[in-house]
């Protein structure tokens, strides 16, 4: 039996797949919260979890340590911008951890005057590829400091003028009594496949990738997390015929119901 390996990060990646999966009929059998384990078993045999770190599910999947993973498109570019994705199929967005990447600034801090002026600026980000690309786009002058966590703190501390960073609601933001100037891309997870799995292990991911999710299906009640549903613009019925747009739990299905 040909085992599938999907890789996924801790927190919101992790809590927006789930659905996916048991749409598809896996329960995950433990919690990565709670467990240390980093290979978690499914309801399904030939399919397990591994858990790591955001920033390595490119590099898992494209080295074949996983079939499958699930990743932000912002982790996504970062990772072929550094490394080349060489090994990487990326079929599917899966509309999921939806966040945007932006620059954000001190309230006090006046952003449009010091780019008008062309004044450069001290920038702190996790993402240095996006940001690199987006001031030069612009013609803006900047000195990248490159940071692995708490981005906010740097305008606070006189680090940097500005960060570039993930925002979803912007409530981290408004804590930190910063504020965002400039959006510079959406971001939502990517399934990303590993090009010797797809052509070799599993040639049903291929049918899966070609014939396009774009539609929507039905799907019973009971695995249609109304919340989710209604913010992925499906429709919960309270019956056996909640719609899912998109078909990501299609897509998903079809992977795994081979
Ligand atoms: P928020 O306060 O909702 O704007 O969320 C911002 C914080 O959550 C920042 O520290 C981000 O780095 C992080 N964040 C937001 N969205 C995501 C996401 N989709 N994936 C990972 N981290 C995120």
């Amino acid at each position: 039996m040909t085992t599938i390996t999907l890789a996924l990060s801790k927190g919101r990646i992790f809590d927006e797949t789930l659905p996916l999966l048991q749409a598809a009929g896996i329960e995950v059998l433990e919690d990565p919260e709670r467990s240390r384990k980093l290979i978690i078993a499914t309801s399904r045999t030939n399919v397990r979890v591994v858990i790591v770190r955001a920033t390595d599910v490119p590099t898992y999947v494209e080295y074949g340590g996983a079939d499958l993973g699930v990743t932000g498109l912002d982790t996504l570019i970062e990772h072929s911008a550094s490394w080349g994705a060489t090994g990487l199929y990326q079929p599917l967005d899966l509309q999921i951890a939806r966040c945007r990447v932006s620059v954000a600034v001190r309230a006090d801090f006046d952003y449009a005057t010091a780019v008008r002026q062309g004044s450069r600026l001290k920038v702190a980000t996790k993402y240095v590829n996006i940001a690199r690309d987006f001031f030069a786009a612009k013609g803006v002058h900047v000195d990248l400091i490159k940071l692995y966590g708490s981005m906010e703190l740097a305008p606070l501390t006189g680090l940097a003028d500005a960060i570039v960073d993930l925002v979803s609601t912007g409530n981290t933001l408004k804590a930190n009594q910063l504020v965002e100037v400039e959006r510079i891309m959406d971001i939502s997870s990517r399934l990303v496949v590993n090009q010797a799995s797809l052509k070799l292990k599993q040639p049903a991911i291929r049918g899966l990738i070609d014939r396009g999710y774009l539609d929507q299906v039905l799907i019973s009640h009971d695995i249609c997390y109304r919340s989710r549903l209604v913010r992925w613009g499906g429709a919960c019925t309270g019956t056996r015929k909640c719609r899912v747009a998109l078909g990501r739990a299609r897509a998903v299905t079809a992977v795994f119901r081979r």
